[in-house]
């Protein structure tokens, strides 16, 4: 008799009562380039030596919160030599910014990053570079003296004032952003070489691929020339490191996106789907979510064509999505990454976006401190020179990680999802039509011969009943849901609460 007890108390544990489930473990992660990529700027991270400013060190630190998240891969904004807060302008390329730390603090970073199978990616600034990288002050020299110099062809000086030029010293050169940042020559053989010499530096340093800043500036209005200069910086990436991945920022209309795929590189973030008023956060917001987000899914697929769509909702130049759905309305803030991360591609999360940072207007207040405890306010880094916003909409991660309903543990949840089922990013989709009403969605999607079928309700008030007998025998359910409701699978028929995503398998 006390055998079958036990017996039945293990049938228990194995099979909850319930097979619809919430729960977390350890997943494998599979080693390609879909992943849920957390973009940090290190300067307002987190400090590891008490000078208030984050480094790199401080980024080994929190690897283990990165890790707990279900973030696969780490997008660093600029770490290079730099006089701004931002770095984009970078004065030397084979360096790390003295303020973040050293070389070696990078290379211990991207090994305890590979340890926890976690992908770090650095922003590769090269449409310009500082005016005080010593390439453009000796350049400029030789042009204005007349001398001989390798590097008088590396930027485009005149003689002659020009549209999108600045001077200095009585020379011209072009610098379309501002004029302490100095456009590049990217037709200079040189310079290319150079372009090499400096993605193959980082990747021997332990870097798994880049984050092509600008790209639609390479050559001002010439989309043709842009997507020749992307297709030869892609093959010099693959020649160096075949997996080598690169995003590039073409911040620009899906056409276009389009059209620089043909480049081969593997992602570009597909704007047209993030912030406020892009077609996710709209889905949430309109009446009719089910054919704007069918456009969403088709469109991330078919622009991308064959590559990896780029997801995100918000990034450091862009208004934070939090303020975007109003700070108050967390149940959208949580639905809206839920449905973005339900899509094929890399998911991209700005750092503190997980816990409902705001931020909006001015750059700066868009790269404010990371609010680690809300009971800590000494402790965050200094927040970008000239911020004006320094308000938090939510608590900070020490407070966020004990309720179980906070916006971190919905990104935690979903983030595990992701990772858990492979089908959703890589999987080729259909739509279960004869499921799909005016405020519910089923996606099967089917990757290496498996089959799993996601169901939304975009309905913000109602429990959906769904029933599944015309579907593939699907036993398994995982969910999350943005009202803390309890979804369950019995008998074929699914209840799925107002807001919940679940995510069907087989056994
Ligand atoms: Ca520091």
């Amino acid at each position: 008799m006390k055998k079958v007890i036990i017996i039945f108390m293990a049938l228990l544990l194995t099979f909850p009562l319930t097979s619809c489930q919430k729960k977390k473990e350890k997943v494998e992660i599979v080693d390609d380039n879909y992943r849920n990529i957390y973009e940090i700027f290190v300067a307002s991270f987190y400090d590891s030596d008490g000078d208030k400013k984050g480094d790199l060190n401080g980024v080994t630190k929190k690897l283990d919160y990165i890790e707990e998240m279900g973030y696969t891969g780490i997008w660093l904004m600029p770490i290079h030599r730099s006089p701004s807060y931002h770095k984009y302008d970078v004065v030397d390329y084979y360096s790390i910014d003295p303020d973040y730390g050293t070389i070696e603090d990078f290379e211990k970073l991207c090994e305890e990053a590979h340890k926890r199978d976690i992908n770090i990616i650095i922003d590769l600034v090269v449409n310009h570079t500082s005016n005080l990288n010593s390439w453009f002050i000796k350049g400029l020299d030789a042009y204005k003296n007349g001398t001989i110099s390798q590097y008088l062809n590396w930027y485009n000086f005149s003689s002659e004032p020009q549209y999108g030029f600045a001077e200095k010293d009585g020379v011209y050169y072009e610098a379309r952003f501002v004029d302490s940042m100095p456009d590049l020559n990217l037709d200079c053989r040189e310079v290319r070489d150079e372009i090499i010499n400096i993605m193959k530096f980082w990747i021997d340093k332990g870097v798994d691929g880049f984050r092509l800043d600008a790209v639609t500036s390479y050559y001002t209005n010439d989309i043709e020339k842009n997507v020749e200069f992307l297709s030869w910086i892609n093959k010099a990436a693959k020649a160096i490191k075949e997996d080598c991945y690169i995003v590039g920022e073409a911040w620009t209309s899906d056409v276009e996106i389009r059209k620089y795929y043909e480049s081969g590189i593997d992602s570009f973030f597909l704007f047209s789907l993030s912030q406020g008023e892009g077609l996710l956060a709209q889905t949430v917001k309109n009446l009719k979510p089910i054919p704007q987000y069918k456009n969403a899914l088709r469109n991330a697929v078919s622009i991308a064509n064959g590559h990896i769509p780029a997801i995100f909702l918000d990034n450091h130049d862009t208004n934070r999505i939090t303020g975007s759905m109003g700070r108050t309305k967390t149940e959208d803030t949580k639905f809206v990454y839920g449905i973005a991360a339900m899509l094929n591609g890399t998911m991209y999360t700005y750092y503190g976006t997980e816990i409902g940072m705001v931020g909006s207007r001015k750059d700066e207040n868009k790269r404010i401190a990371m609010l680690w405890d809300s009971d800590k306010m000494n402790d965050l880094c200094k927040n970008p020179e000239g911020t004006t916003q320094e308000e938090y909409a939510y608590p900070g991660v020490k407070q966020q990680q004990k309720d179980e309903n906070s916006l971190l543990n919905y990104h935690k949840q979903v983030n595990y999802l992701r990772n858990k089922y492979p089908e959703i990013a890589r999987g080729e989709y259909e739509i279960a039509n004869k499921l799909t009403t005016a405020t519910l969605i089923a996606i099967e999607k089917t990757w290496q011969d498996k089959t799993i079928c996601i169901v939304i309700n975009f309905d913000k008030e109602n429990t959906a009943t769904v029933d599944l007998s015309e579907l593939r025998d699907y036993s398994n359910c995982e969910y999350v849901s943005a009202v803390n409701g309890k979804a369950e699978l019995k008998d074929k028929t699914l209840t799925l609460p107002a807001y919940t995503i679940a995510i069907l398998s087989q056994q």
